[in-house]
């Protein structure tokens, strides 16, 4: 079978890019491993995602916005940072940006329902599930993909291989992509909480000499307990990787002590904590984002620190990128899996990677070290940044996925067939799509 897109990963990065390409004249298999039904799909687990401005306007363009929040997202309105044991602290506040929000917050499970939802109305997109890729080969018009699906092996053709299987990406490992790696000997636990006080829409971003705390207001999805609404959160708390074992095994109320002892009585007093998870952290980029007949979108294509909450935003954006250069190919009548194509892609999303990189590892790198000097010029940098509004205004603007050149979903701009696009063209790609030419 012959398509003229396979993705391989249907986690929120892959699931995406399929939804930004529906409207296009192409045939596209989206290849998962784990059905998104199994309480094992790891895309769309228990982590809540905190979605920058920049992204809502994304799946807003793509028309998954208004199901995804009837499902259940948080309005972000202000942003406390701070450092514990520290005198500076700083706001963000949405109402001096001039925005609704400053970010939103949905579950991974809701994001994954809606995202799914939205598959099912897509006609030229062709789930594969449970099927895993197993080895890929690029030959010079088409990259060979075989697939383990259902026990048996099946073989694809496609014009251009997308990677979005995460984090250790199978494809760049066939196709032996170079990829620099640097862990952090931290690891993330996560867990729903709850205060005996309303959370006000407020985030808080706490650095610890663990690493960073973040707390997300996040109330219960539709069907949810709504008794919880307004005083639920999300946590993600950064430890060294040798307490972890240990801060799984906490029972609830030693758990909820630590953490009201780290985080402090801000946010009121922790009543109740969901079972925790954990995430070993690190980052990771692969050295080019395109090759000849391959993308890599989502963290196939990078994995930074949450202590931000940018990756998934990071990987909205390379959906965004991608699905606009490739419909900018189809209205060419250019092929749309030759490097000639893809490495506009790749030069596109290269400063944005770097710049949230350096913003996400600077946060950590700077909050890691205890010298009293240092500790002293943070707190007086946390102070000078709630002082001076343009500083913080750059801070939002970086925060909310605003900054660089923006792809036209991100301006709340569908991508649509281009107007080059005829029917015969349209009926050109499809033969391509079939295998007959
Ligand atoms: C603790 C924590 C908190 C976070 N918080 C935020 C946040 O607030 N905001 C934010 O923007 N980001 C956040 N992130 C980052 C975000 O979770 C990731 O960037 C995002 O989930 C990556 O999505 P993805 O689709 O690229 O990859 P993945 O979620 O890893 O999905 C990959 C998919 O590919 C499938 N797959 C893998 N291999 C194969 C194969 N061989 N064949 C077929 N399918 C395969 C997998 O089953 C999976 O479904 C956080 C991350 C962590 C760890």
């Amino acid at each position: 079978m012959t398509y003229d897109i396979a993705i391989i990963g249907g986690g929120m990065a892959g699931a995406s890019l399929a939804l930004a390409l529906k409207e296009l004249p192409l045939s596209i298999a989206l290849v998962e491993a784990v059905p998104f039904e199994s309480a094992a799909q790891p895309a769309f687990d228990a982590r809540a995602i905190a979605l920058a401005a920049g992204s809502q306007r994304i799946l807003q363009a793509m028309g998954v916005w208004p199901a995804l929040a009837a499902r259940g997202v948080t309005a972000i309105e202000h942003i406390h940072v701070s450092e514990r044991g520290g005198f500076g602290s700083a706001r963000l506040e949405a109402a001096e940006e001039n925005v609704a929000a400053l970010g939103y917050v949905a579950e991974g499970r809701v994001i994954g329902a809606a995202l799914t939802a939205a598959l099912a109305q897509c006609p030229n997109v062709e789930l594969l599930c449970p099927a895993e890729l197993a080895a890929v080969q690029v030959a010079g018009d088409a990259a060979d993909i075989q697939l383990s699906h259902g026990g048996a092996v099946r073989n694809l053709r496609a014009r251009l291989l997308v990677a979005a299987d995460g984090g250790r990406s199978t494809v760049r490992e066939q196709v032996g992509a170079p990829t620099w790696e640097l862990g952090y000997g931290q690891t993330a636990v996560i867990a729903t909480v709850t205060t005996d006080r309303p959370h006000g829409n407020t985030a808080y971003e706490r650095f610890t000499d663990t690493g960073p705390l973040a707390l997300l207001p996040c109330d219960p999805p539709a069907d949810g307990d709504a008794a919880l609404h307004g005083r639920r959160w999300s946590l993600v708390w950064t430890v060294r990787d040798g307490q972890v074992d240990e801060m799984l095994a906490l029972d609830d109320a030693e758990f909820l002590r630590r953490l009201q002892q780290r985080f402090g009585y801000r946010a009121g007093r922790f009543v109740r904590a969901s079972e925790r998870h954990a995430y070993p952290l690190a980052l990771r980029f692969v050295r080019e984002a395109a090759g000849e007949r391959i993308a890599y979108i989502g963290n196939a294509a990078h994995a930074i620190h949450p202590v931000a909450g940018q990756g998934f935003n990071l990987g909205l954006r390379d959906v965004a990128a991608l699905a606009q250069v490739i419909a900018g190919a189809v209205g060419r009548g250019a092929d749309i899996g030759r490097l000639a194509v893809l490495k506009d892609y790749a030069a596109w999303r290269r400063p944005d990677y770097l710049r949230t990189a350096a913003f996400t590892d600077g946060l950590v790198r700077t909050y890691s070290n205890n010298l009293p000097p240092l500790k002293l010029a943070r707190n007086l940098g946390l102070l000078a940044l709630d002082a001076l509004p343009p500083l913080k205004h750059l801070l939002a603007r970086q925060s909310m996925g605003l900054v660089g050149h923006l792809p036209r979903l991100a301006c709340g701009l569908a991508v649509t067939p281009p107007p080059a696009v005829t029917s015969f063209e349209f009926r050109v790609s499809k033969t391509t799509g079939s295998g007959e030419s």
